[in-house]
């Protein structure tokens, strides 16, 4: 079912890196960014809910929305796919896992060392200090169809707490940035699963791979804009796909 050349160079790989977007959450069932948004947030754009205009605009509207989302994840849990990413750990030498997921989902299936791109919904900081803002880890109780809610303050300067995600036009943090480059340039294989790889700098990761010489494996039910770069694209879920590679490799070797 799977190509034989394809399952030997992943038992033949050293150091796999893993790259992971919204769809590898998604039968979790948190929404990937191009689904519909639900509930209050369905009149809302992205650029209005994940922008640092768009927060200083409505900071009730933007906190609401991410408070709402991490009750969404914290009552999710790891699907198939998180597990197989760990069960591949097992088996390789080196695997490095980057995601520009903000949940904790890859944390919660037991991977370790997990590279957040684009932050986490988990770290939320101050506006004005960038001070971390000590959140409960109790699921918060929102309406099912969200509300605003104003954010709270920063005991260290009574700035306003934002999320510790990545917005559109901010950049990705340095030391992950990094630590993602030098995965990408050592790797043997790189996996990208479930990302429509359209976000940069993200986005440029599988490329390095591929210019650096690592075989690019695609988990996606649709095309995406790495299909011509990837030297294999499988196409389907990430919760079904993963776990069958997992076992192809792990039953022959
Ligand atoms: P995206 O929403 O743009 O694309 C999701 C991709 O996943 C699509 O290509 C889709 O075809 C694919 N997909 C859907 N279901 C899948 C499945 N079951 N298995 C495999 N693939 C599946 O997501 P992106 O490319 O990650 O970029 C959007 C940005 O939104 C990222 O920066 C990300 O941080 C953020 N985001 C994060 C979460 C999360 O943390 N769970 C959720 C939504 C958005
Ligand atoms: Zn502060």
């Amino acid at each position: 079912m799977f190509d034989p050349d394809l399952l030997n160079t992943l038992r033949k790989a050293r150091h796999i890196a893993v790259f992971t977007g919204a769809g590898v959450s998604a039968e979790s069932g948190i929404p990937t960014f191009r689904d519909a948004q639900l509930g209050l947030w369905k009149q809302f754009d992205a650029a209005r809910l994940a922008s640092p205009d768009g927060y200083l605009a409505d900071k009730a509207l933007v906190w609401g929305w991410y408070e709402w989302r991490r009750m969404k994840v914290l009552q999710a849990a790891p699907n198939p796919a998180h597990l197989a990413i760990v069960e591949l750990a097992d088996q390789t030498e080196k695997l490095t896992l980057i995601t520009q997921n903000v949940d904790d989902l890859h944390e919660r299936a037991g991977s370790i060392g997990v590279i957040h791109l684009h932050g986490s919904l988990h770290k939320p900081r101050c506006f004005a200090c960038a001070r971390p803002y000590l959140c409960s880890s109790d699921i918060p109780e929102e309406p099912a169809d969200g509300r605003r809610l104003e954010p709270p303050r920063c005991e260290h300067c009574n700035g306003r707490i934002r999320p510790g995600v990545v917005w559109f036009g901010e950049f990705v943090p340095e030391t992950e940035w990094q630590q993602a480059e030098i995965a990408v340039s050592t790797c043997d294989v790189l996996i990208s699963v479930g990302t429509t790889s359209l976000v940069w700098p993200a986005a440029q990761l599988p490329k390095d791979a591929a210019q650096n010489g690592a075989t690019v494996i695609q988990i996606n039910p649709d095309e995406t804009a790495l299909d011509r770069i990837a030297h294999y694209n499988l196409r389907g879920r990430a919760g079904d796909i993963l776990p069958g590679l997992a076992e192809a490799i792990r039953t022959v070797s």
